[in-house]
């Protein structure tokens, strides 16, 4: 297929971006959202700016090297995680970093989060597993991630927080919440007595509908 692109990426980005600081998945200034643009250029947050602030203007684009294309801001600390995943992956067409506290229990305690929920493997593709650690803002963080992405919708980045990788910036942003309120359900459950894992067929054909959605 063709690199997928976000129709008027500039506006589902920051719409997104707000929705994210909304929803409680982060805190100030940190996390960003971006999307792929039709020409292969990358619209994204920039570094260092409010949420509740921000405006269209201070949007950027780079390019697939990292190279600023427009925009009078830096562009996210972090936008060579965003550019390994659309490298990666040509049916990614948005990237959301977040850092949702239950997600980054287990991201902290390097602890998957296991396959629990009929919808956490449908959206996400299954048990979402913990990136080898990379210092922030690092070429490294992207390279570790990717190789989580290729099967799953999220990754937990390792120390540090999670990403997800979906066709839009709300496609992106449905799979932050889910692996963030199914880690918060999971928690629950083992303060319960245990989490109990779905059975390994239904895992495995969700699974399968996870494929087809990520790719159709
Ligand atoms: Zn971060």
């Amino acid at each position: 297929m063709a690199a997928r692109f976000v129709e008027d990426a500039p506006r589902a980005v920051l719409h997104t971006a707000k929705e994210l600081l909304a929803k409680g998945l982060v805190e100030g200034t940190a996390g960003n959202v971006s999307a792929r643009m039709e020409d292969g250029n990358v619209c994204i947050t920039p570094s260092s700016v409010d949420y509740r602030e921000m405006t269209l203007e201070d949007l950027v684009v780079i390019d697939p090297s990292g190279e600023p294309v427009s925009g009078a801001r830096p562009a996210s600390s972090e936008k060579a995680l965003h550019l390994a995943c659309y490298e990666a992956f040509e049916e990614v067409g948005s990237v959301i970093h977040s850092h949702p506290v239950h997600a980054t229990v287990f991201a902290v305690a390097r602890r998957p989060i296991p396959a629990c929920i009929d919808e956490f493997t449908v959206y996400v593709g299954g048990e979402v597993a913990v990136t080898q650690y990379a210092p922030s803002g690092t070429p490294e963080v992207g390279k570790a991630a990717v190789d989580v992405l290729a099967e799953r919708g999220a990754a937990l980045l390792a120390n540090h927080g999670m990403v997800a990788v979906g066709k839009s910036p709300s496609d992106a942003l449905h799979i932050t919440a889910l692996v963030e309120r199914s880690a918060e359900i999971i928690l629950g459950a083992v303060a319960l007595g245990g989490a109990t894992e779905l059975p390994a067929d239904m895992n495995r054909s969700f699974g399968d509908v996870y494929k087809f959605l990520r790719t159709s």
